[in-house]
């Protein structure tokens, strides 16, 4: 305990963390990479992995919908539809789909992923900023959710309500404009943000009531008022302007033409130690005390939540290829950086990524925490998962762990320098003490990372 402890010096805040809480991810994480490492998994010719604890995906998934049932009157459909976005693997989609949890895709693609993955139309839901006329044409012939996210959009669903009959349940996404959070580019619903109706523009508000009351057929209201850097508070006064406004519309309708409020998603994840915090349990008592109403059976519910479900179950294992120093800082040049982790490297300041120390065998790492820098193989200088931060000296041979990289991290591959896409393993108990690892990707070969950069047209631009 003590040694694993000592790894993660990038711990910042630990208060009010309960031991049990803690260490559960923690030591299913330790067993996790000494066994990737004893049945190799990772090696010197495979230096970089990502790993996703089962376990922990499917506690995530039973505590979200444990949360919202113990706050809604019985009988209340309620659909939590993961934002596919936050980890787009097919696997992925159809464990939670086992575990209750549908789909929230925005583009042709996530659509694809949740269809491969067996998530049926009734429990997908479409947004995104720029849907094309065939991918809406496409969603409301399979009877997908549907948001507009503008008037224009709104106008292209207009025809195709006209020219066929759809099973989809249709709605509007509207921007409360409550305000943003710490992270500026995961801030939805700032005065200017590009998503939805901007509900408190001039005129807007009175043309989304009068939007619906047009259109018999609009029976969802929809928001998304940030991810990550939210307070909590802040977004459930997103909710509760959401909620008003449709109690406003129904009213004018002089019936329940709004059925069902989508909330959105976007609670935020603790990168800084194992707890999770804040707890789905919070931030639905949050809600059912901020927005009296809101789960009182009126209104069917759909919530899009991504990265609070997997970004704590997933982790990427990179092989310290070289140690060395430079003005005195030691460097540990390992196989992970700007490919896996982008937005760290990029954005170090807004996302700080816990990095553990193991040994050759995979073993955590205890000793002296000394202040290094933990590089990535890419080649320029920014390529970096932490940056003086004090961990046990890494040496050459030995493993770090980038924590918490579950959602928007190693799914979200980023090309430079063709650097691979790096095989993703789920694990779980083996009933005899050890772990199990399944495939959930596979890792891109080269023949792969040819064809995709335009191989197969080797010589036509000399034909030009
Ligand atoms: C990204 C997104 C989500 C999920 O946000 P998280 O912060 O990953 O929970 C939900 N809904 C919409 C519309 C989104 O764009």
């Amino acid at each position: 305990m003590a040694g694993r402890m000592a790894a993660y010096t990038g711990d910042t805040d630990t208060s009010g963390e309960t031991p049990e809480a803690a260490s559960d991810g923690g030591a299913r994480r330790d067993e996790a990479v000494r066994a990737a490492v004893e049945q190799g998994l990772v090696d010197p010719d495979t230096p970089i992995i990502g790993l996703l604890d089962i376990t922990g995906i499917r506690s995530s998934a039973a505590a979200l919908r444990t949360a919202f049932e113990a706050v809604v009157a019985p009988g209340t459909p309620v659909l939590h539809a993961f934002a596919v976005k936050a980890t787009p693997l097919v696997p992925v989609l159809r464990l939670l789909h086992e575990e209750g949890i549908g789909a929230e895709v925005a583009s042709a693609g996530e659509l694809a992923l949740a269809r491969a993955a067996g998530v049926p139309p009734s429990r997908t839901v479409l947004d995104s900023p720029a849907k094309t006329p065939a991918e809406l044409r496409e969603a409301m012939a399979l009877g997908i959710a549907v948001n507009a996210d503008n008037p224009q959009e709104l106008a292209r669903i207009d025809g195709l309500v006209q020219s066929a009959t759809t099973r989809s349940p249709l709605g509007l996404r509207v921007n409360p404009q409550v305000g943003g959070g710490s992270i500026e580019a995961l801030s939805t619903a700032t005065a200017t943000s590009k998503f939805g109706v901007a509900l408190r523009d001039g005129g807007a508000r009175e043309w989304v009531v009068r939007a619906y009351l047009d259109r018999p057929w609009l029976t969802r209201l929809h928001a998304h008022s940030g991810s990550q850097g939210m307070p909590l508070e802040l977004m459930a006064r997103g909710v509760a302007e959401t909620y008003g406004l449709a109690e406003e519309i129904n009213e004018r309708a002089g019936r329940r033409q709004i059925d069902t409020l989508d909330i959105g998603g976007g609670l935020p994840v603790n990168y800084a130690s194992d707890t999770q915090s804040p707890t789905y349990a919070e931030y639905a008592r949050l809600l059912d005390r901020t927005v009296p109403g809101l789960f009182d059976g009126r209104y069917g519910l759909v919530t899009e939540f991504g990265r609070s479900l997997l970004a704590k179950h997933g982790v990427v294992l990179a092989r310290v290829e070289y140690a060395k120093t430079a003005g005195g800082r030691a460097i540990a040049v390992t196989h992970a950086g700007v490919q896996v982790a982008a937005r760290t490297v990029y954005a170090p300041a807004s996302w700080p990524l816990r990095v553990g120390a193991y040994d050759a065998k995979g073993h955590p790492k205890s000793g002296p925490a000394v202040v290094q820098n933990v590089a990535g193989p890419a080649c320029f200088a920014g390529d970096l998962l932490a940056e003086g931060r004090a961990l046990p000296l890494l040496e050459q041979g030995d493993y770090a762990a980038a924590l918490d990289t579950g959602a928007y991290y190693f799914a979200h591959h980023y090309a430079y320098n063709s650097l691979p896409r790096p095989g993703i393993y789920g694990f779980g108990p083996d009933g005899e003490g050890g772990v199990r690892f399944a495939t959930v990707r596979t890792p891109q070969t080269l023949e792969e990372i040819v064809a995709e950069s335009g191989g197969r047209h080797a010589g036509r631009l000399s034909e030009l």
